[in-house]
């Protein structure tokens, strides 16, 4: 494997016919997938895209972003995708700092990406539903067969928060995503030609590009695509189309479960369901099992790790709690305060990360990705424990754990207890400035239908249930909690109500 590309040119050639990619009654077969893919990149080196130029997509999940993600790779080009709420100003940042040469932006968000375009060399291409049309991309000689491009190269720069800092660009190669690929299909999820994966992650996500656009790619599955969560149209989606494998993050698996709709949809045809992203709390996993009758998975990964790094397997029972495994070509290790290794029943240390699957560097960015992966090991700020087996437990994120009164409280700990109360239908544990304590914890949450909301109740519920110095003070109700993109919760958007 050279390029990333040929993977759709194999199934193009395997599964000329069968449907690759569905949004509601538009379908792309794998064969037309690859015609209008070749032909974008024959539009694309026409217009003078070299190999390794970077090739930004401001798209949400419709036909046109794997037309066009694999038409900039068969054409040698980088991919940069982005998030398409992105601001005029964000958009710049991005178009500056991965020098884009070309940016294809969709209907709604083409105003944004023109605006962020000023001033910089990227030049802005409009595309419809299924691509640019001849008058926005003249077209140049199909390019069916990829450019060559070695393994190392990078196929991908993904943009990330991580830890600190403004954005910047992970550089995934065509071997990490690839490789990554290739497991979550064949020893991970197990997807076959024959499934129907839900593609309701956004494909500018990492989780949705290798697990959804790319694992179906390599296999010939169907993704069906949802450009925007709606708990009530995914299941609507599920029975229409037999959905047999659901990816998505854990407050979609609780907003499916929780919807009026749950009861009286054919949801039969799910087989496997993973999460990642976030925990999943113990509870959103066993009532989704016991009611769709299907596993639901556990798995855990970054941008940086492209991104499977751990997993419930689906050979071995589920440790319900624990992100599982370390997967095939990746090893994972906990590290101390101290820089010793933690081992199983030591404690907790911060999860570290080696492997085919991690990123070459941040693109253009050699300080941090030498604090990033200072001796090979990538630092993910994730902190966690491992039992005996090797199952990982992540107790938080570094920066989100609550220092109260010299006290560590990990919000996630708290998190579980409120996830089994009865109104409650999502939840977020952060730190309340204390002058007292300098933290202390506070609860936003957000009410099951028919709840009576009763936050003292809420909160002595919580009190009753972990010690004293973790349970959360404060207990507010918002009608919806903050989420990303991918539908994972933003606890820095939330705040405590004054007093
Ligand atoms: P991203 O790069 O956007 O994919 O975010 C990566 C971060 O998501 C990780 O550093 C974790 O903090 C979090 N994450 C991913 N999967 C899980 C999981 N299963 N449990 C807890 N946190 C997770």
């Amino acid at each position: 494997m050279t390029n990333l590309a040929s993977n759709l040119v194999a199934t193009a050639q395997t599964h000329p016919d069968k449907v690759a990619i569905k949004l509601d009654d538009a379908e792309l077969t794998w064969q037309q997938l690859h015609g209008m893919a070749a032909k974008t990149a024959g539009a694309l080196r026409a217009a003078g895209l070299e190999p390794g130029d970077r090739v930004a997509l401001i798209l949400p999940n419709i036909p046109a972003f794997p037309v066009l993600f694999y038409g900039t790779l068969l054409a040698g080009g980088t991919v940069v995708p982005m998030n398409p709420l992105l601001k005029a100003q964000e958009v710049e940042y991005f178009f500056t700092d991965s020098g884009a040469t070309f940016a294809f932006a969709w209907g709604d968000f083409l105003a944004e990406a023109q605006g962020g375009a000023q001033g910089t060399s990227t030049k802005v291409i409009a595309s419809g539903p299924v691509g640019p049309s001849e008058e926005d991309l003249p077209s140049g000689e199909p390019v069916a067969t990829p450019v060559e491009r070695d393994d190392e190269e990078t196929a991908v720069i993904l943009y990330t928060s991580g830890t600190t800092g403004r954005p910047k660009g992970a550089e995934l190669t065509h071997r990490n995503l690839d490789l990554n690929a290739k497991r979550s299909a064949e020893d991970i999820i197990r997807i076959a030609v024959d499934d129907v994966v839900m593609g309701c992650l956004p494909l500018f996500h990492v989780f949705g590009l290798t697990c959804g656009l790319n694992a179906s790619v390599r296999t010939g599955a169907t993704l069906t695509l949802l450009p925007r969560f709606e708990p009530g149209k995914a299941l609507e989606i599920i029975e229409r189309d037999k959905v047999t494998i659901f990816e998505g993050v854990p407050t979609m698996y609780g907003a499916m479960l929780h919807h009026p709709a749950a009861d009286s949809t054919d949801t039969t045809s799910l087989r496997t369901c993973v999460s990642g992203g976030s925990s999943l709390p113990e509870q959103t996993l066993t009532e989704f099992e016991s009611r769709f009758k299907v596993r639901l998975l556990e798995g855990y990964g970054l941008s940086e790790t492209s991104p499977v790094a751990s997993f419930n397997m689906l050979d071995r029972p589920s440790k319900p709690g624990t992100i599982g495994r370390a997967i095939p070509g990746c090893e994972i290790r906990l590290i101390g305060e101290q820089g010793e290794q933690v081992g199983p029943g030591e404690g907790v240390g911060e999860i570290a990360i080696r492997g085919d699957n991690l990123m070459k560097g941040y693109w253009n960015k050699p300080e941090e990705t030498a604090t990033a992966i200072p001796d090979g090991w990538f630092r993910t700020g994730d902190i966690a424990s491992v039992d005996e087996d090797g199952y990982y437990t992540i107790v938080d994120r570094k920066k989100d754990v609550i220092i109260r009164g010299g006290m560590n409280v990990y919000p996630r700990e708290v998190e579980e207890v409120l996830y089994t109360h009865p109104d409650v239908l999502e939840c977020a544990v952060i730190g309340v400035p204390d002058h007292e304590l300098g933290e202390d914890v506070g609860a936003a949450v957000s009410l099951r239908e028919g709840a009576s909301g009763d936050v003292d109740a809420i909160r002595s519920y919580v009190k009753d249930r972990i010690a004293a110095y973790k349970y959360p003070r404060t207990v507010w109700v918002l009608d919806d909690i903050p989420k990303g993109p991918t539908g994972k919760i933003l606890k820095r958007e939330i705040q405590a109500p004054s007093a």
